[in-house]
């Protein structure tokens, strides 16, 4: 039998599929897969008989094939799936200390946005929900859990949203991880149906789009997501999300030198913004060796800001967390897709 990843399964979950009897025991077990252990042996609050029937099973389906540390307390890992393909997360640590990990949703990526590593890579496959949340298991084991989560590492979360919607159930879940929603970050490139149904459907996280111009002709050149849900439509998603949600929207400006960075470009964002209730990140482009872009200049980037100011909007510059090891915004991708297969979850 194929048994999901037990991370990925909720206390009625573990017992259906270990067949557990009491049925408190499934959220024994939940608990102590969120508190980082790693196999059923170390459970030692389970009988002993039990433990030495259900020893057999991995707790996590991958393992941490890399670890990059990076000058500012941040941490990138490369993980191998059970399949042998390959994702990375990155564990963020801002300046009080505060931790935020992100993760990846896919192996590889669909959208192939212009300035972005992983849009280079292709597209494998969909991350299950437990390969997920052992991203977030991982990164804990690096000493403290992360109090933020931020799916903005490989892929599109909104093309893989029923995994997401699994993994937040067990990250949020008050047996085991406890994460606040709040503290969760989903970040599109402007899956208009995803934006729909997250509205519609839940669950209400805070709502990150990677916009970059406010001009359809500048944005679809480098998002061909754009060719598809032009900006028009992607406003009317954002506003029945705010609507639904009342929350504030991030748009995510990712500046890069000369294309996207002129005062006309500072305008056109401010115009299209109106009448969201939103945030700009902007981020100054982190430079990826492959790509033909280049970091916008001090003052370029100054007078793009100072205007989005003037005209009345918020805007927030992100600092370049984990560009020491190639795990900022855009840079994820430094890893092969794909290695031969070399498990199964079959004991
Ligand atoms: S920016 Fe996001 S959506 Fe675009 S290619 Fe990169 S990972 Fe995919």
């Amino acid at each position: 039998m194929i048994i999901p990843g037990a991370a990925g399964l909720l206390p009625d979950e573990l017992n259906q599929y270990y067949m557990l009897s009491p049925s408190f025991r499934g959220k024994q077990i939940f608990r102590q897969i969120a508190q980082g252990k790693l196999s059923f042996a170390e459970m030692t609050d389970l009988p002993a008989s039990m433990r030495s029937s259900l020893a057999a099973w991995p707790l996590r389906r991958a393992s941490v094939a890399e670890k990059l540390a990076g000058e500012d307390a941040s941490v990138k890992l490369k993980l191998r799936l059970h399949d042998g393909a390959a994702v990375e997360a990155v564990l963020l640590s801002d300046k009080e200390g505060r931790l935020t990990a992100c993760l990846s949703s896919q192996v590889g990526c669909p959208m192939a946005c212009a300035f972005c590593k992983t849009g280079t890579l292709g597209f494998l496959r969909n991350l299950a929900a437990d390969e997920i949340v052992e991203q977030f298991l991982f990164l804990a084991d690096l000493g403290a859990k992360p109090q933020n989560i931020v799916f903005m590492g490989m892929g599109e979360p909104l093309l893989n949203l029923e995994a997401i919607r699994k993994a937040v159930s067990i990250l949020t879940h008050p047996e085991g991880l406890n994460i606040s929603k709040r503290k969760i970050t989903i970040s599109t490139c402007g899956i208009v149906p995803g934006i729909m149904d997250l509205a519609d459907n839940g669950p209400w996280l805070r709502l990150a789009v990677s916009l970059t111009s406010a001009d359809d002709k500048t944005r679809s050149a480098l998002m061909p997501v754009n060719q598809k849900w032009k900006l028009a439509e992607l406003k009317k998603a954002l506003l029945y999300y705010q609507n639904k949600t009342g929350d504030r929207i991030s748009l995510e400006a990712a500046i890069m030198g000369g294309e996207n960075s002129d005062i006309a470009s500072a305008r056109a964002m401010a115009e299209w913004i109106k009448p969201l209730k939103a945030q700009v990140n902007i981020i100054p482009w982190n430079p990826v060796p492959e790509l033909p872009y280049k970091k916008p200049e001090r003052q370029e980037l100054e007078v793009f800001e100072r205007e989005l100011q003037r005209l009345g909007i918020n805007i927030v510059r992100r600092a370049r967390r984990a560009s020491s090891v190639s795990g900022a915004c855009g840079q994820l991708g430094d890893t092969l897709l794909h290695n031969a297969p070399d498990s199964s979850n079959t004991p």
